[in-house]
């Protein structure tokens, strides 16, 4: 029988305003103020985003990087990961030694900040994406020129020396299925590249909404995932591509689609998705990908989710014991 068990839940913080054009970060009392409410709620573990290389930046990243880790922990907190930007990558004519010194730089600030476990999609290719439509055009090019495969040992290389420095600072990699929103990151590629890189840090961020909005059994990914899952991102949705026939290899991703609501507001069987965490003796964070205005709402916004987690909780258990 698996012991009576509480997952220590994590929600995102926000630390950049991203205008467009330029990432500023938020000013200190706005990132203060997300926190307290958060202990309020009785929250120890925050996911943050924005700190990249890929658009230009009004800060010192290294410093920002400190700065952000120290206000955060200040406030009691540890974080839970950080999501990263960044190509896997490079044409593969081209040398990939700019992808990889974007890796060594990721692992260094993400190191700088504090945080133990990097997540990122798996299928970017290098370059300035203005939208997403750029990042499919240049991995179906490379696949028509190369194959997919030659595309996953080429970024199973480089993440392998990702790897091997984020080790020396005893971090993680945790790739996240994108579903077909985005290239590699579907059922079927995805554990194919972890498996490939064959590292024991690198592994995976289950995002519940993108597995569902394809219809890909969010249970099923976790018990794939096994001792490798890393990270969790979860929300829900209606499972709206599910069975639908897509007019190419990827599709863009919008609301109708992932619609980021809050778990129990779609249809993920979410009582078998924890059961499925308690059978893997998931240990790592539980961490809700939604957005919750810091309004005077948001408190009760966050006690809602936690509560309702915390019922399912107890009625997964029931399913066990
Ligand atoms: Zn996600």
């Amino acid at each position: 029988m698996i012991e009576k068990r509480k997952f220590n839940l994590s929600f995102p913080v926000e630390i950049i305003n991203w205008n467009g054009r330029i990432i500023h970060l938020k000013p200190e009392r706005e990132i203060a103020a997300q926190l307290e409410l958060l202990a309020a709620a009785g929250i120890s573990s925050v996911m943050v985003a924005g700190l990249h290389r890929e658009e230009p930046l009004a800060f010192d990243l290294s410093k920002a990087a400190v700065r952000i880790g120290k206000i955060i922990r200040h406030h009691g907190f540890e974080i839970s990961s950080h999501h990263c930007l960044l190509p896997v990558f490079a044409p593969l004519a081209d040398s990939q030694a700019p992808v990889r010194q974007i890796m060594e730089e990721t692992v260094r600030f993400c190191h700088q900040l504090g945080t133990g476990t990097m997540v990122f999609h798996p299928g970017r290719i290098s370059g300035r994406h203005l939208d997403v439509q750029s990042i499919f055009a240049g991995f179906e090019k490379e696949a028509a020129a190369h194959g997919v495969t030659r595309i996953i040992e080429t970024a199973a290389e480089n993440l392998r020396e990702m790897a091997e420095k984020a080790a020396a600072a005893e971090m993680r990699i945790a790739l996240e299925n994108v579903g077909r929103f985005e290239p590699l990151a579907d059922i079927n590629l995805l554990p194919e590249l972890i498996k490939t890189v064959d590292r024991s840090n690198v592994g995976f961020c289950v995002d519940s909404g993108h597995a569902h909005a394809f219809g890909e059994a969010v249970p099923q990914w976790i018990k794939l995932a096994g001792k490798k899952l890393f990270e969790t991102h979860f929300h829900d949705n209606h499972a709206a591509l599910a069975g639908v026939a897509l007019p190419g290899q990827f599709i863009q991703s919008s609301k109708y689609f992932d619609q980021h609501l809050f778990p129990g507001d779609g249809t993920i069987p979410w009582e078998e998705t924890i059961k499925a965490l308690l059978e893997i003796n998931y240990s790592g964070a539980v961490t809700f990908e939604v957005s919750v205005k810091p309004d005077l709402e948001a408190l009760h916004q966050y006690r809602k989710i936690i509560g309702w987690w915390r019922k399912a909780e107890i009625e997964a258990q029931k399913l066990i014991a």
